[in-house]
């Protein structure tokens, strides 16, 4: 038996820019502080927590005067910034550059529209932190849907945008995006459809169909409040019925799974792009240790 990791799975780019900000701060001996979750999982989090990293929430700004305060690569929205000047609090902005190219790209959709009526159409999740930032680029007037029911509130009689939260399915933003050609063809309205998924996202889609065919048993890691975990999961899930969500190796009982180990020759690790590459090291060394592999 052996143990592979995924290697087109962990932190993208845009989480890899933020917690090493977060790194040279701390390294500095610098107290540092984040505004909400740095990354959306645990184990990271406890690392940077340990480091010297601090969350806190925008609420505490009236506190925070003449303190640093890390800006996440989710993004935020003006609110944050006004708020934070408003406080003294200086930001340290680690906002990824896809994302703040597409706040910059909505907010002018929405100011060049919003006279006409225009609707900014969001896919993506309304809790999450970057919808919530997106959101905030149109004065908050953005309609956030997540399937296609949601599309009753759209009055195809009036010019629409949509976009897409970065980290969201591609495959349901066609089927999203579709169903809109279908209603705004109808009325003949304009309606601009924006890709805006990321494609450090979507083409893991691809790459962890072929890794979770590849293996006999996958161990996908991940926390359960990331939203490309959860994506990346099910499409794994889809190809390999033997894929099991971990959010690290307390999760694993091997004796419960109930599969015959002995017959298994590949084991896979993979994650999402919240998932530090070192989480997943460590799980693949504890089960080589487990099956006495090393
Ligand atoms: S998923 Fe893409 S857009 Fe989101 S932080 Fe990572 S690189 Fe940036």
């Amino acid at each position: 038996m052996k143990v592979n990791i995924d290697p087109n799975s962990g932190f993208c780019f845009g989480v890899i820019k933020a917690v090493e900000t977060a790194e040279e701060h701390l390294q500095r001996g610098h107290e540092l502080l984040g505004l909400g979750e740095m990354v959306h999982n645990e184990a990271e989090l406890e690392r940077l927590e340990n480091l010297g990293l601090k969350t806190v929430s925008i609420e505490q700004f009236p506190d925070l005067k003449g303190k640093a305060v890390l800006l996440r690569a989710h993004g935020e929205p003006p609110s944050t910034y006004r708020i934070a000047a408003e406080n003294s609090v200086q930001l340290i902005d680690a906002t990824c550059p896809i994302v703040k190219r597409l706040q910059e790209e909505m907010k002018k959709a929405w100011q060049s529209g919003k006279d006409q009526g225009v609707q900014m159409i969001i896919f993506g999740k309304p809790l999450h932190a970057e919808a919530i930032g997106l959101n905030g680029q149109v004065d908050n007037n953005g309609i956030i849907v997540e399937n296609l029911d949601d599309l009753q509130t759209i009055d195809a009689r009036r010019p629409a945008h949509l976009f897409s939260q970065t980290t969201m399915d591609a495959g349901k933003f066609e089927k999203i995006a579709e169903k809109l050609r279908e209603m705004y063809t109808e009325t003949g309205q304009n309606l601009i459809i924006h890709k805006s998924f990321c494609r450090q996202v979507s083409n893991r889609m691809k790459s962890i169909k072929e890794f979770a065919a590849s293996v006999d048993v996958l161990f996908f890691v991940a926390s359960k409040n990331s939203s490309n975990g959860k994506v990346l999961y099910q499409t794994a899930q889809s190809i390999n019925e033997r894929t099991f969500f971990i959010s690290g190796i307390q999760d694993i009982d091997f004796q419960k799974i109930g599969i015959d180990w002995g017959k298994v020759e590949t084991i896979g690790i993979s994650g999402a792009t919240s998932t530090p590459p070192w989480l997943m090291h460590e799980i693949a060394r504890l089960i080589e240790n487990a099956f006495d592999l090393t």
